[in-house]
């Protein structure tokens, strides 16, 4: 549709712009027009019409003179003479190409001064009605042209048949000869059309007669206007001013045999168009020019005439279209005006609904724009809200990012920090177990080299962490860290792993020197006691080593390991370095299977309590007995050494004692009663019993609960409680002795047999080890020995009591040192109450 449009504005361009003619470039001849009459005689103007017209249409640029003879007013031999001096002046030297004349009077000049003035040239005529037609075809001499034919008859005729009752025709015609020729032709030719109609010449008359006569003519009379150029006084007359004339008077309709009547108040008739001759002679005259020989060309003889009427006039006579004769042309109608300009109207109207269309089309177009616009500004304005949206959401965005990037920062610090606290121990700074097993475990793995861990284990720090406080614990840790960064190799790590233990990994290592120096290293920082809070502390360690890939290949497997090396130099006595052999590994596995029996164990009953009695050798009576604990787990009995220290380390122990401790008392009490007897009984009691905080107040508890008088109890503790918080825990006997309650120092000669110590210790009792009582039956130097740890005994008012005595020797030797009292299966192995009872040797009550 738009398409369409835009081609018909195309269109329309081209027709508006587009020139109207298109002119020959060059000069394609020049044409001498010569007229009969004057300028201004309608006739003469309709024949220069019609040539103009067609030279104008034949596209031929040509130089056109035009001259008049104006043989009308002046047809005298001095105009004729005078005209002839003029042309020859004017177009002697011109190149004339054709002569084209209008009318008899010029076409016979031309004829007659062709050859003098002319140089010959070719001569077209038109109108020419007074010379013989056959005449000049005869002998066509370098012309040609169209003559001129009037047709009186035809317009006669239709008068008849507009009028059939027409009586009488009124013939008007002048005194030329011309003239005189056309009055007769017209009386000749109404006697053709019916020999009863009347003729009337109105000739040689004066104008006032001729208007007179026509002012008074009858109904069903017609006046025929022909030549009246010159009135009876030889005056000339405007055709057009007379037929008006004429008219205007007339009482009846005056034909007319010229088109140019028409207008000037003639009703029509079968006219002669001067347009028509001009045109005919004009194309004539063109052929000529574009080549062809005048001679060539036949003289056009033929009616040209058109039937013609004037529709003004009609209507003054009250004439119809529907009244004329067929193919009349009607002018001055409004329908003649559209025929007339039918194209014209026609290409208007076209060009009008065009306009209209292309108009309507525009304002709808208008208004889509406008509509469009206004979506257009819609959208400019919600485009323009989401942009200010946007922008606003892009700096929060922007901030957004920046918080982001803020975050981001302290996150990688926070992180970094959380790398530290993973990976470091916050109390020492040391690394961690974390580090250990990510860090240290992938450099084992991935390197495939060898490598040595060392699992160290302070001995026995919780003891310093249970008296002197646990920020003591805290400070001696950080010391001890200090000092062992302080032995650090290039690559050795150093990890704390969390309590007292610590790891050192030693990598690309496997000489066993390199490795063994490294361990003789870190016992070495134990050397020098550790002053913390004004207490010197003496501390000492165990260490496990475990090579890699030998003991393992992951850090998991390797720290087992070194760890069970660890535990197997603290039960051969602590401070000390210890590699892993495979034959920890049962070792360790009972150790574990034991633990976790436990539990168990006293839920089930397992644990009894038997007893060894203590005799005097002297007299040979029972003076009490010792409580040994035993444990009978699935039927198998497991001896107090493989367990009571694994019940120590994992703190077992403290209620395992406890539980012996009520126990013991329990059966010594109901013994007591039933044999009313006094018996004491000696009770084991571990370090770790008495390193608890509460152990006085259990013990006291005890006593009360099972009614036992406190001084036939005897805790027995061994050497160790020198080592361990020495004061604190004298302090907890001295306390227990003020209840009256004995202490008995066990296997007295075996650790740190310092004297001195037993000051400081509420001591009532030595039990001298059975390596001394064995020592009896050998070397005498031992005895001696025997004998004055005996004597030094009773210097410091303390009973000797000897453990393990088996033989019939030792008890003579002992009796003979003054030994207090023996124990030993010489007299009793160790039994349940029941055979303790039956040992005894009388019934119970
Ligand atoms: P101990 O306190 O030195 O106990 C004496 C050990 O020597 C006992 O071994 C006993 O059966 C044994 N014995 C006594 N006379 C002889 C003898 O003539 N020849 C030989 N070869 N041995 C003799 P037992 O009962 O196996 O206890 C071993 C250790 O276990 C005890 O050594 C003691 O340290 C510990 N123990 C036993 N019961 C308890 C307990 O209830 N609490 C604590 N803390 N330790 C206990
Ligand atoms: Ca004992
Ligand atoms: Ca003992």
């Amino acid at each position: 549709m738009r398409r369409i449009w835009w081609s018909f504005l195309l269109v329309l361009g081209m027709v508006l712009l587009a020139p109207t003619t298109v002119h020959a470039t060059q000069d394609d001849g020049t044409i001498l027009v010569l007229n009969s009459y004057h300028q201004g005689f309608s006739w003469t103007d309709e024949e220069m019409k019609g040539i103009l017209q067609e030279i104008d249409e034949s596209g031929l640029e040509l130089e056109i003179f035009i001259e008049y003879l104006d043989w009308k007013k002046f047809p005298t031999d001095w105009n004729l003479q005078g005209f002839r001096d003029l042309i020859e002046q004017k177009y002697y030297n011109s190149n004339l190409d054709i002569i084209l004349c209008t009318d008899d009077s010029a076409f016979t000049f031309a004829r007659e001064n062709r050859d003098e003035l002319f140089k010959g040239v070719p001569i077209v005529f038109c109108g020419v009605d007074g010379l013989d037609y056959e005449e000049l075809s005869s002998n066509q001499d370098n012309y040609t042209g169209v003559m001129q034919i009037m047709n009186p008859y035809g317009t006669i005729q239709a008068a008849k048949a507009i009028d059939p009752d027409l009586q009488t025709i009124y013939v008007v015609y002048d005194n030329t000869g011309s003239g005189q020729a056309i009055g007769e032709l017209c009386a000749r030719s109404a006697k053709q059309v019916s020999a009863n109609l009347e003729v009337v010449l109105l000739n040689d008359l004066g104008t006032d007669v001729i208007y007179d006569t026509v002012s008074k003519a009858k109904e069903h009379s017609i006046v025929l206007m022909t030549n009246y150029v010159l009135s009876d006084n030889w005056t000339y007359m405007s055709q057009e001013r007379f037929c008006e004339q004429v008219a205007m008077r007339s009482a009846v309709p005056v034909y007319h045999l010229y088109q140019f009547g028409l207008g000037h108040g003639m009703l029509g008739g079968d006219l002669i168009l001067g347009s028509i001759q001009g045109e005919k002679a004009a194309s004539q005259a063109i052929r000529i020019l574009r080549g062809e020989g005048a001679n060539q060309i036949p003289i056009l003889n033929e009616d040209t005439n058109q039937m013609m009427f004037d529709f003004t006039t009609m209507q003054k006579f009250g004439l119809s279209r529907d009244e004329l004769p067929e193919n009349s042309v009607v002018i001055n109608s409004p329908i003649d005006f559209f025929q007339m300009y039918k194209g014209q109207i026609i290409s208007a109207i076209v060009v009008f609904i065009l306009l209209l269309a292309f108009t309507i089309s525009l304002l709808f177009y208008i208004r889509k724009i406008r509509s469009m616009q206004k979506t257009l500004k819609e959208n400019h304005e919600e485009l323009t809200a989401l942009y200010e949206e946007i922008t606003a959401s892009e700096e929060e965005m922007r901030a957004q990012y920046e918080e982001i990037i803020d975050a981001h920062e302290l996150l990688e610090i926070s992180n970094h920090k959380l790398v530290q606290l993973t990976e470091h121990d916050t109390l020492t700074g040391l690394y961690n177990r974390y580090y250990l097993y990510e860090v240290i475990d992938n450099l084992l793995r991935e390197s495939q080299d060898p490598g040595a861990l060392y699992f160290l284990d302070l001995d026995n720090f919780k003891y310093v962490n249970d008296t002197l406080g646990h920020s003591v614990g805290d400070i001696l840790l950080q010391n001890l860290s200090t000092r062992m960064n302080g032995i650090l190799e290039a690559e050795i790590h150093l990890v704390r792993l969390g309590g007292d233990e610590f790891v050192f990994f030693y990598p690309s290592v496997s000489d066993k020197i390199l490795i063994e120096n490294f361990a003789k290293k870190i016992l070495a920082i134990f050397e020098e006691p550790f002053l913390i809070e004004e207490n010197n502390l003496i501390i000492s360690a165990s260490v496990g080593i475990a090579i890699s890939p030998q003991n393992g290949n992951t850090m998991e497997l390797l720290l087992k390991n070194a760890d069970m090396a660890m535990y197997y130099i603290k039960n051969k006595g602590k401070n000390g370095y210890y590699f892993f052999d495979d034959s920890l590994d049962l070792m360790m596995w009972e150790r574990v299977s034991i633990e976790r029996k436990f539990k168990k164990a006293m839920e089930e009953n397992e644990f009894y309590v038997v007893y060894q009695p203590q005799i005097c050798p002297v007299s040979g009576e029972v003076e009490g007995f010792e409580a040994l604990l035993r444990w009978r787990s699935d039927g198998v009995l497991i001896p107090p050494l493989k367990f009571i220290q694994i019940a120590e380390e994992n703190g077992f122990i403290i209620q395992l004692g406890e539980w012996v401790l009520r126990q013991a008392c329990k059966d010594i009490v109901k013994l007591n009663k039933e044999r009313n007897t006094n018996y004491r009984i000696s009770v084991n009691v571990s370090v770790i019993q008495l390193l608890q905080s509460d152990f006085v107040q259990t013990v006291l508890g005890v006593v009360q609960e099972t009614g036992l008088s406190p001084e036939q109890l005897i805790l027995e503790v061994t050497e160790s409680v020198f080592m361990e918080s020495a004061e604190y825990i004298a302090e907890q006997l001295k306390r227990l002795r003020n209840e009256k309650i004995g202490i008995a120092l066990d296997d007295f000669g075996t650790g740190y047999s310092s004297l001195a110590y037993l000051k400081d210790f509420p001591i009532t009792i030595i039990k001298v080890d059975k390596i001394f009582i064995d020592s009896i039956l050998g070397t005498q130097s031992i005895h001696n020995i025997t004998d004055t740890i005996i004597n030094l005994g009773h210097e410091l008012h303390l009973k000797v009591v000897a453990e393990g005595v088996e033989e019939k020797e030792q008890v003579s030797f002992l009796l003979n040192s003054q030994c207090d009292l023996i124990q030993g299966f010489f007299y009793a192995k160790p039994m349940v109450m029941e055979d303790l009872v039956k040992w005894l040797g009388y019934p119970m009550k």
